[in-house]
């Protein structure tokens, strides 16, 4: 069950690197010749986060691109739109990045005040995209999202990982057999004879273990 239970342990954490590492490589890899990022906007489809607690609403109208794992959503004058007016948040574009494959695993959401001078922008859930990735992005994304959107990030997640678990669960018992079949311990791969015990390991061989004779 300990065996078990790490295999399942390792699993999950590879799952979880892979997934990560495939999500920000959307984001920078360079779209197919002659293809561009759709675009469509208006009210139609849904603002695809829950709105903090300091918004006053969910923005009325919005612009959707999206690539194949990615989708960015970007909304400006945000609070104009909804006629209420709130510190901090004049004229402003709020974008928020998902990407992800298949699912939108990972979000970032980057608010950039357009009437401050000079222009700042607020990053919440993402890291700024080191230096030597910038090149690469395929669309503009100067940042790399962290947040984790829970059921897309676990459905990724064993998307990735399960697929080495079945290995790690065969590969002792299978080198084990092969060592038995050879004549060898299973344990230390030390010949045996008709002791029950291992000479070199002391360790006790299966009944099994024991190869038929030949005559
Ligand atoms: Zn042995």
């Amino acid at each position: 069950m300990k065996r078990l239970a790490l295999i399942l342990a390792v699993s999950l954490l590879f799952g979880a690197v892979v997934n990560v590492l495939v999500a920000w490589g959307c984001l920078l890899r360079k779209p197919f010749p002659g293809s561009a990022p759709w675009t469509r906007g208006g009210t139609a489809y849904r603002w695809p986060i829950t709105v903090p607690a300091t918004w006053p609403d969910k923005p009325s109208s919005f612009e959707q691109t999206y690539g194949t794992g990615w989708a960015l959503h970007t909304t400006r004058g945000f609070s104009e739109s909804t006629g209420i007016n709130f510190a901090g948040m004049r004229e402003h574009t709020v974008e928020v990045w998902h990407c992800g494959w298949p699912r939108a695993a990972l979000r970032a959401i980057a608010i950039t005040s357009d009437s401050d001078d000079p222009t700042t922008t607020e990053l919440l859930d993402g890291i700024p995209m080191p230096g030597f990735l910038l090149p690469l992005a395929n669309w503009k994304p100067a940042y790399l999202p962290t947040r984790p959107e829970p059921k897309a990030f676990t459905i990724n997640t064993l998307l990735y990982g399960l697929p080495i678990t079945v290995p790690l669960l065969i590969i002792r018992p299978v080198r084990r057999w092969r060592r038995r079949r050879a004549g060898l311990c299973p344990h230390c791969r030390y010949p045996f004879g008709a002791s029950p015990v291992c000479t070199e390991c002391g360790r006790s061989l299966p009944a099994r273990a024991i190869p038929e004779s030949p005559t």
